[in-house]
């Protein structure tokens, strides 16, 4: 992070000259928010500056939001900007797509007006409309240049019939809708929630929660109230304390919703508004509390080294997003089996689920965890056609190495310490006491500590490397053994997913090395017959073809008709089921408890 920093200083000082000492005298800023076009999508935003002493004033909107590793060029949204001392215009203009440069000279007081558009939804970016605003602070508040330390006050002048604000941001003075971070870190880090949403409350691990529900939805209030305090208790078990004094849960209801955002006091969350009702629906919004939590720890204080201070104009790269992400999206699940809301077999079904999606992904061959989480911003937030033939998620490859690095720990300490341990004591090491991220190394290191030895081989296997998981040999440390259903079958397959609308097959992706890759068929071909039979639905490309068999397939590319020669190849498909071994051990019986919570 360092290095970015002054790499982007140099550069500022080459280019703009004034801004060297304006770090100096505290700054007085404040914002003010209203919603005169909330219908249309549109927050105003007045923001006063006194105390300045700098010549000339760089106000900077980020471009992206942290925690979601994609450049948005929020600057994109804002117009109307301008600028005033006194009640009268001063100069002001772009320097660059983010930095707009007011001429300050001899005065100390500047105000600035601008209006953005807001109208993405999603957990990372501002909404606006009639019903409510969602101020995702990142892409709607402009910082002063060399001052993200300083403080600053938000007022929201609510649109009509909005009588509530939600956020982890404290109120000044009593006035809920008057609020005040005490620097830019937190800003950005605190997303706003204005409108009539429905709010609750609970008490978990001594801090105070509040759940603002947006969008209504069947979601049963008493049953979050004794469900979401397990998996908040539980998560504070791991780290053995909550650092939060309140905690936010804002979440928006949506007819599909999904996905979450994660905050140091907060969290945004996407829920589908009827999606409550099933098991299934319910504990998926569930485990999505979890993930999201668990974060407030696993990457909002203990976290990788590059990742705060942020830089908010640039991509902050690390090639560890797989402990970030990969072990969050692992503990949602545990956490959850642990605090008696995922039964023993079903989490274990899901982990056998979860192998062989790995195993079955072209992709995982290709890109090893360190390198998915170092092109995040290029690959992982930018998919393609090819994505899965050329990518693996660290999400789904870092929950992987934890569940084999847990069972390690587990297994090699005899069931007295698991990856909880290392949690929790990087969490005291480096977030508590030293103050800082880690590095690749320092998390390598405490990994070796409760594991007992070097763990350099598996690094070179599964974080630097592509190697497949050693299923039979993680899972056989708790007494249980891996088979593939698949094994042994000539089913044959094309290796082609489509989209079907208006009975008409289009090829949306070609799997790397299968029969449609291998003989040339196309994404974005129309599939239009085989055989010279016309086929209408995807379903019926190869029924009762074999492993072996040549076929035709007529497609229609670029308008023009083609009939390839197709040889069908045996489906290399995997699908694991994880059971429990006859005869386990004493010690592998006291594996699978510890692992489990059983
Ligand atoms: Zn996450």
């Amino acid at each position: 992070m360092k290095k970015f920093l002054s790499l982007v200083y140099t550069f500022l000082t080459l280019n703009l000259m004034s801004i060297t000492a304006n770090a100096a005298p505290a700054a007085r800023i404040s914002y003010t928010v209203t919603f005169p076009e909330a219908q249309a999508h549109y927050v105003d935003i007045e923001m006063k500056l006194s105390g300045l002493t700098q010549k000339t004033t760089n106000l900077k909107m980020p471009v992206w939001t942290p925690g979601s590793y994609l450049v948005r060029e929020f600057a994109k949204n804002v117009e109307g900007f301008t600028a005033w001392n006194n009640g009268k215009a001063i100069d002001a203009g772009k320097v660059n797509k983010n930095t707009w440069r007011i001429n300050t000279t001899g005065i100390s007081e500047l105000t600035v007006k601008y209006r953005v558009y807001a109208n993405e939804i999603s957990v990372r970016t501002a909404f606006i409309d009639a019903s409510h605003a969602f101020l995702s602070t990142s892409g709607l508040f402009l910082y002063p240049q060399g001052m993200l330390d300083q403080a600053s006050t938000i007022k929201i002048v609510p649109y009509k019939g909005w009588t509530t604000v939600s956020t982890s941001l404290n109120p000044v003075g009593g006035d809920q809708f008057t609020v005040t971070a005490p620097n830019y870190d937190i800003l950005f880090d605190s997303p706003i929630e204005v409108g009539t949403q429905d709010v609750f409350g609970f008490k978990a691990a001594g801090v105070n929660y509040e759940v603002a529900m947006y969008g209504g939805g069947n979601y049963d209030k008493e049953r979050l109230k004794a469900d979401m305090p397990k998996v908040i208790e539980q998560h504070t078990k791991i780290f053995g304390e909550n650092p939060n004094k309140r905690y936010v849960f804002i979440v928006h209801n949506f007819l599909r919703g999904g996905g979450g955002l994660e905050h140091l006091s907060s969290t945004v969350l996407g829920a589908s508004r009827d999606g409550y009702g099933t098991e299934r629906g319910y504990l998926g919004f569930l485990e999505l509390v979890s993930h999201e939590h668990f974060h407030l720890w696993n990457v909002k204080r203990l976290r990788p080294i590059a990742l705060g201070p942020f830089d908010y104009e640039n991509e902050n790269y690390t090639t560890n997003l797989w402990i970030a992400e990969g072990f969050t999206a692992y503990y949602e699940a545990k956490a959850m089996r642990h605090a008696g809301l995922l039964p023993a077999d079903g989490y274990v079904n899901t982990l056998a689920g979860s192998l062989s999606n790995h195993d079955n992904q072209p992709g995982s061959k290709i890109q090893s965890a360190a390198e998915s989480s170092f092109d995040a911003w290029i690959k992982f937030y930018r998919p393609n056609e090819n994505s899965n033939n050329s990518t693996i998620s660290y999400y789904g490859k870092g929950a992987i190495i934890a569940y084999m690095l847990d069972l390690e720990i587990i297994n090699s300490s005899n069931a007295k310490y698991s990856l909880d341990d290392v949690m929790k004591h990087m969490y005291n090491e480096y977030y508590k006491v030293k103050k800082r991220g880690y590095t690749d190394a320092e998390f390598k290191l405490g990994l070796e500590k409760f594991a007992g030895k070097k763990l350099d081989d598996f690094y070179k296997k599964y974080v630097t490397g592509v190697e497949f998981p050693d299923n039979e040999t993680y899972l056989g440390y708790a007494g249980y053994k891996v088979s593939d259903e698949l094994a042994g079958s000539n089913t044959p397959s094309l290796g082609i997913a489509t989209s079907n609308a208006g009975n008409r097959i289009i090829v949306t992706a070609v799997s790397r090395n299968s029969s449609a890759w291998v003989d040339g068929i196309n994404v974005n071909d129309e599939i239009t017959a085989v055989d010279g039979n016309p086929v209408t639905d995807p379903a019926n490309l190869i029924v009762n073809k074999n492993a072996g068999d040549k076929i035709n397939v007529t497609v229609i590319r670029d308008g023009k008709q083609l009939v390839l020669p197709v040889t069908l190849l045996k489906s290399t498909r995997v699908k694991y089921k994880i059971e429990q071994a006859d005869n386990a051990t004493d010690k592998q019986l006291a594996v699978r408890k510890k692992w489990l919570n059983l």
